[in-house]
């Protein structure tokens, strides 16, 4: 439906600067009358049988692997990202989906026969009723992916409320699951910015809120939305340390920060933002990863040839730009300035930036710069390395590359960071476990997707049943005990 607030936003191709599209932002009252079709097409919807929702949810699954070209080229068109990582987050969506296809599965209560006389208990979940999907620029389809399918096979209605910045994708989505035999109103898109947002956390008939996003606006999601008596699961920014101990492989190491602090010009929660060189290991590290920046090729994302595709505004490009300055100016050393590097045209380009010296205290180090800058601060030992993850604000994800099985698991066992990859550089949990940072990186206690998407997403309820013979039954005023 077109907008009537007559608010509208551009949306930019990155690798152009030109402007594509309008999109419009809703108003409240665009936000009521979404909310109110949501929660006509919840009430037939949660009775829908659920063999027959997994047969909803597989023929979803299918009609994206046919159509995953197409979800990639809007997704590069709009954000920047190359063809192949935009591929790629299709595919990480899609295990969303598959998980949820396992929904006469994950649905299953508990049962206790005879936990007193004649009577038995089980657990039931059922669906929260409408829930508000706000999701992030930097991933337009995946993250939507990580909450639609297990909200919609729990029973509920969602709306979805894109970035403004790339929202195509979640229309083409939304089309997608029509397709597939959605029924209309399960799932409804709603364009929009604060305005929209702020309503859905008010909204009466708005049950849980999932929002992935930076971290101040998480917490006033979480906030707003908590004190609306609404479920909400919020996750935010992050700044992710990648520890380097003097016995890993270096080339492995270098190749994996590079991955890492680039792929999707940074523009990723999970990206690697700090390597934290512990020993000797920096010189030859930095080494290494200036090696390969050397040969790393920026330009559009819908060239085969391009490894890192534009930023996502000019602005946001600025302001990454920026924190170049400032790291000079307070003593860290530019080992590669990506300013120097050039892409014909208007594009959002920024090469990539390589800082030495870093230290806790400087911006580039406490600020999430959201950018293809990648900071390398120095550890004497494994200690210091891991009070420096243990003490950020954030504690999104981390990694560390060793050879030292022992002091892999040690680290394991002792950082304070909801996802960590042991010579993974990038551990985004696969679709069977949950999704979800510490700190300042999750507001609420529910991870996303996995078993704690579904718990999430339901209610657990408790049936106490007994079937007395009426011939026995008395008025007894006493607390119900269990004989
Ligand atoms: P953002 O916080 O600016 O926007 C996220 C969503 O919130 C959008 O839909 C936007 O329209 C809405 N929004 C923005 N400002 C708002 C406000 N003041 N009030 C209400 N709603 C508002 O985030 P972004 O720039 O789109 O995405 C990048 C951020 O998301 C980074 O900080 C990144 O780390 C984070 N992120 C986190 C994860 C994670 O899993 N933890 C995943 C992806 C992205």
């Amino acid at each position: 439906m077109p907008g009537s607030s007559g608010r509208t936003a551009p949306v930019f191709d990155p690798a152009t600067g030109l402007v594509t599209a309008e999109v419009a932002l809703a108003s409240v009252e665009e936000v009521d009358a979404a909310v109110a079709v949501a929660v006509d097409a919840q009430r037939s919807w949660r009775d829908v049988p659920l063999a027959r929702r997994a047969q909803v949810l597989f023929a979803m699954r299918e009609a994206v692997v046919r159509r995953e070209d197409e979800l990639a080229a809007v997704i590069t068109s709009q954000h920047g990202k190359t063809l192949a990582d935009a591929a790629g987050e299709v595919q990480r969506g899609l295990e969303c989906i598959e998980f949820a296809c396992g929904i006469p599965d994950l649905l299953k209560g508990e049962f206790s026969a005879q936990v007193a006389s004649g009577v038995d208990v089980r657990s039931l979940r059922q669906p929260v009723g409408v829930v508000a999907c706000i999701t992030p620029f930097n991933f337009p389809c995946m993250v939507p992916l990580w909450m639609l399918p297990n909200a919609i096979a729990c029973g509920n209605a969602v709306i979805l409320k894109p970035s403004e910045r790339d929202p195509g994708a979640s229309v083409l989505l939304a089309e997608i699951f029509r397709d597939a035999g959605l029924p209309d109103g399960v799932l409804n898109v709603v364009h929009g910015d604060q305005v929209a947002v702020n309503r859905l956390l008010e909204h009466p008939d708005v049950a849980a809120v999932s929002f992935v996003g930076s971290t101040p606006v998480a917490k006033h999601i979480y906030e707003t939305g908590t004190a609306h008596g609404k479920r909400v699961q919020a996750l935010g920014g992050a700044k992710n340390h990648m520890v380097v101990l003097p016995d890993a492989d270096l080339d492995l190491a270098a190749d994996a920060a590079v991955s890492a602090a680039y792929g999707s010009a940074g523009e990723r929660c999970m990206a690697v933002s700090v390597v934290v060189a512990v020993g000797d290991v920096g010189d030859p590290l930095i080494d290494a990863i200036r090696l390969r920046l050397d040969k790393l090729v920026v330009g559009p994302g819908n060239d085969p040839a391009s490894e890192m595709g534009p930023l996502i505004t000019a602005a946001h490009r600025d302001r990454v730009a920026s924190y170049l300055d400032k790291g000079a100016a307070d003593g860290a050393v530019t080992v590669v300035d990506g300013r120097t590097t050039t892409v014909a045209g208007d594009g959002f380009f920024l090469g990539a930036s390589l800082l030495d010296q870093v230290t806790t205290d400087m911006a580039v180090y406490r600020d999430e710069i959201f950018g293809p800058v990648l900071c390398v601060v120095r550890a004497a030992g494994y200690d210091e390395a891991l009070e420096l993850v243990n003490t950020n604000p954030y504690g999104n994800g981390v990694a560390i590359f060793t050879r030292d099985g022992g002091a892999a698991r040690r680290f394991e066992q002792e950082v304070e960071v909801g996802m960590v990859g042991i010579n993974v550089p990038i551990p985004v949990p696969v679709a069977a476990f949950s999704f979800g940072g510490w700190r300042a990186s999750l507001f609420g206690d529910s991870h996303m997707y996995g078993a704690e998407g579904v718990r999430f997403y339901t209610r657990n309820k408790v049936v106490t049943t007994r079937w007395p013979d009426p011939a026995t039954s008395t008025v007894d005023l006493g607390f119900p005990r269990p004989d």
